[in-house]
């Protein structure tokens, strides 16, 4: 049962070879059993999933079930949850209980999806390895010395595992591709304004987006049909219908053009990860794909705009954790300006305090125009590169990331090394575009990731060539040996 994909869960329910109730118990046991190898799941939350699971039964039982209808899901620690704790893996929400449900929680429990938990991050999602958690950090399932990538590699891991089939992530510089990569499942990150910020603890609000993470592309297309939508809570949200995922699945890739970024496989590149990149190439072209050499000359100008931008924007939103409105309080303040700096400097972890400082300096006056202004032109140029390619390929095709997952504790005390990791997945963001990472083999039992790139709003794109590689490759099928 664990191993079954999506739509074969919806069948069983639909054909009641199984209920939702003894689906849910099956993963509850295994979260049980495996959980405490791999710290993927910061709350469990087990008698909501089971209730949760009986109303998705009657669904079924009355014919009113979606095909999400009593499958269980979980969802990163920083989507709010009603009556639920959202810690953000922070040391500062660790007794947030949040009043109300984010658009996606709602909008995947409306369509009858049961949620077992949330899932372990970075703190505040700032990081590429998950170790920045103040709940410690996620194993990697596949090998436990490594890290499960971030920020949300609870998530990852939890899907590799099969610890749920399903989960959300969220994606401001590659915090879903990254993660999904290196635990060897399908993650996808969408345009940004496709889904709902709304209740979705924010980073850097520019770039933050939600997305689906699971074992394939079908997989992804179905949670990501429900997760979609324009929503008036939100004020970058687009109004604009939401095609029929699902169906656009079949669609042949013969005669597209994907477009082959010549500084994705430049010197950064892990010489092995290059060899399981041009096989996964090479299956796309017996597929009838064309490729074609194209050049984003600013990749590399991704990392310093990301690293200022991010920051400046967090710096103004991690101002609200104050020790007053929300989360943690420091003991005994002498006075108000005593509470400020000590809730914040004893809740905030070290990444998180980096940034906040980084972001508060290149906002100031006098470095404004050096940095943030600078970082903003450069995001701008960048955008337009995207641009120029999309006049002459329909994909973008590359590694996701420029090696496989590192070692734990090997990268946490130099974050310049941490932010190196990120130069794949960053300009994507910084565009606004939509992408996918799919599974495209191991190197010494690590996952390695195919990224493949979409112009605005070109997810059913992306889902389906995605899909056609699945349907000819059994990457996605493989599994770690576990723990
Ligand atoms: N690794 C990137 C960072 O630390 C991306 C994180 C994310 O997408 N949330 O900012």
């Amino acid at each position: 049962m664990l191993d079954l994909s999506l739509t074969q869960m919806a069948q069983g329910l639909a054909e009641r070879k199984f209920s939702s109730v003894e689906l849910t118990q099956a993963f509850l046991q295994r979260i049980q059993i495996v959980n405490p190898q791999l710290n993927a799941f910061i709350t469990i939350t087990e008698s909501q999933a089971l209730d949760a699971a009986k109303a998705a039964d009657s669904q079924l039982e009355k014919g009113t079930a979606t095909p999400l209808t009593g499958i269980p899901i979980a969802h990163k620690d920083l989507f709010c949850t009603e009556g639920v704790k959202t810690s953000c893996g922070s040391k500062m929400l660790d007794n947030f209980i949040a009043p109300y449900d984010a658009a996606i929680v709602t909008n995947l429990a409306e369509a009858g999806a049961v949620s077992l938990g949330k899932t372990n991050l970075d703190e505040f999602a700032m990081g590429s390895s998950n170790e920045s958690s103040f709940y410690g950090a996620v194993k990697n399932p596949w090998d436990t010395q490594a890290v499960a990538g971030g920020s949300s590699g609870g998530s990852a891991a939890a899907v590799a595992a099969r610890l749920v089939p399903a989960a959300t992530g969220s994606d401001t510089g590659g915090s879903i591709r990254q993660p999904a990569a290196f635990c060897g499942i399908t993650g996808l990150k969408p345009t940004y304004g496709r889904v709902s910020r709304w209740g979705m603890v924010a980073y850097a609000s520019s770039m933050d987006q939600a997305g689906p993470m699971a074992r394939s592309a079908e997989d992804c297309a179905l949670m990501l049909q429900h997760m979609a939508g324009f929503d008036a809570r939100d004020s970058t949200s687009i109004e604009q219908a939401v095609p029929d995922y699902l169906s656009q699945l079949g669609n042949s890739i013969q005669g597209m053009t994907f477009g082959l970024p010549k500084e994705y496989f430049a010197e950064d590149l892990n010489p092995q990860m290059a060899e399981r990149i041009q096989a996964a190439i090479k299956e796309l072209e017996k597929l009838g794909a064309k490729v074609k050499a194209i050049s984003l000359p600013l990749t590399r100008m991704a990392i310093p705009a990301y690293y200022v931008i991010t920051p400046a924007e967090a710096s103004s939103n991690l101002s609200r954790f104050d020790g007053v409105r929300y989360g943690y309080r420091c003991e005994d303040p002498k006075d108000l300006e005593d509470l400020y700096k000590r809730s914040r400097s004893e809740a905030f972890g070290h990444e998180v305090k980096r940034r906040i400082l980084i972001g508060t300096y290149a906002l100031s006056e006098g470095f404004y125009d050096a940095y943030y202004n600078k970082a903003q032109q450069i995001r701008r140029l960048l955008a337009e590169d995207f641009q120029k390619a999309f006049q002459q390929v329909d994909l973008i095709v590359a590694p996701t990331t420029p090696n496989p997952a590192f070692d734990l504790g090997s990268k946490i005390t130099d974050p310049i090394q941490m932010y190196l990791e990120d130069i794949y997945t960053l300009g994507v963001n910084l565009a606004g575009l939509p992408a996918i990472s799919v599974p495209a083999g191991q190197i010494n039992n690590r996952p390695v990731g195919l990224q493949l790139i979409g112009n605005h709003f070109g997810e059913s794109q992306l889902l389906n060539a995605a899909h056609q590689f699945q349907q000819v490759t059994d990457h996605h099928l493989q599994k770690p040996a576990l723990v």
